[in-house]
């Protein structure tokens, strides 16, 4: 295992940032901390990073106890959401800065900026000043300049945060091309459940200091541990006494199955391909519902119509905890 974090507690004050948090990161994963703001996901990969130290509990990084070791012996690589990057110098001699400093050879280091910057795609851009790339450009070299120094350990904090949705799509594609080809233990923070689950092998869901729930993108979707789980990466409804996903609810013009719930349409919504139609059941719930456009149209769906309503087969539920 890379990375074992076991017990970790920290405190702000009086503000319990994590509380008593144990993970294990496995070796050559990509792993997201995925949670709300201020639930602690920066604080724990801080802490991993040596930036910050706990109150209480032990951090393992391949087998080393590192809880007390300072940052630049923990052999991680870090890349933050804010390019911190230095001005003043060439994309090539960014990149190169760890190496240098580390007294490689000339002829070492030349050759592994060049291989680094091949693996970025920003060969072309070796000798321009990074005023002169754009923010995505400048992430990824961010990102060759902290895997220069082969770290056994990267971690992202928000890497694209500041991007627009577009440049933060194709990097997240990009990131997982490249963890692909260079499979370094990665862990990052977001707060974006769809970065999470299209980049991730695995998701640690942070939540007021506690971790709720880890497993893979699947796992956590179709079974979330808890309501704040299942509300943090998709939408809810809520059918007698449920929370389930919206797609995850059948709905018929007919009777059909026994124990199907019984309502009519409120509203109906066309959101291109997709309808979401909104149903009152007999009990007084208000119960979203979305299907395809065909589907729709074959059931004869609008305002006012009589439908019947049953979870999907296979669909992710959790009881519901509070009324509302
Ligand atoms: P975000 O996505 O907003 O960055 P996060 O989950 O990464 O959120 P943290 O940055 O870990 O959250 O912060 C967790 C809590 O600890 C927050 O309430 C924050 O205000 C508090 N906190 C973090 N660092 C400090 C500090 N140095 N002093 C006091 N409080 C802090």
């Amino acid at each position: 295992m890379s990375i074992q974090i076991s017990n970790v507690t920290k405190t702000f004050g009086d503000f319990v940032a994590l509380d008593d948090v144990s993970v294990t990161i496995p070796t050559g994963q990509l792993t997201a901390l995925l949670g709300p703001s201020g639930g602690g996901k920066s604080t724990l990969l801080r802490i991993i990073a040596g930036l910050e130290s706990a109150d209480s509990g032990t951090v393992g990084i391949e087998g080393v106890d590192a809880t007390k070791l300072p940052p630049r012996k923990r052999n991680v690589g870090f890349v933050f959401q804010h390019y911190a990057v230095f001005k003043h110098m060439t994309v090539a001699k960014n990149v190169a800065f760890g190496l240098e400093i580390r007294k490689k050879s000339k002829a070492e280091v030349a050759e592994r900026v060049d291989e680094l910057l091949k693996l970025v795609h920003l060969s072309q851009f070796a000798h321009r000043m990074p005023s002169q790339l754009s923010g995505g450009q400048r992430q990824r070299m961010a990102l060759a300049r902290a895997l220069a120094v082969e770290p056994a350990v990267l971690l992202l904090d928000e890497p694209f945060g500041a991007l627009d949705a577009k440049v933060r799509k194709e990097l997240r594609d990009w990131l997982r091309r490249l963890h692909d080809e260079v499979p370094v233990t990665t862990v990052f923070v977001t707060h974006d459940q769809e970065e999470a689950l299209e980049v991730a092998d695995e998701i640690v869901v942070i939540n007021d200091g506690r971790v709720e729930q880890i497993g893979s993108p699947e796992q956590l979707y179709d079974e979330p541990a808890s309501d704040f789980v299942m509300g943090f990466l998709g939408e809810v409804t809520r059918l007698n006494g449920i929370n389930i996903r919206p797609h995850d609810i059948e709905i018929s013009a007919v009777p059909g199955l026994a124990g199907a719930t019984p309502g009519y349409v409120l509203r109906v919504l066309r959101v291109g391909f997709e309808v979401r139609a909104t149903v009152m059941t007999e009990d007084g719930d208000e119960v979203t519902v979305v299907l395809t456009r065909t589907h729709a149209q074959a059931i004869g769906l609008e305002e006012d119509v009589r439908v019947w309503l049953t979870p999907a087969v296979g669909a992710a539920v959790v009881p519901a905890m509070a009324a509302g």
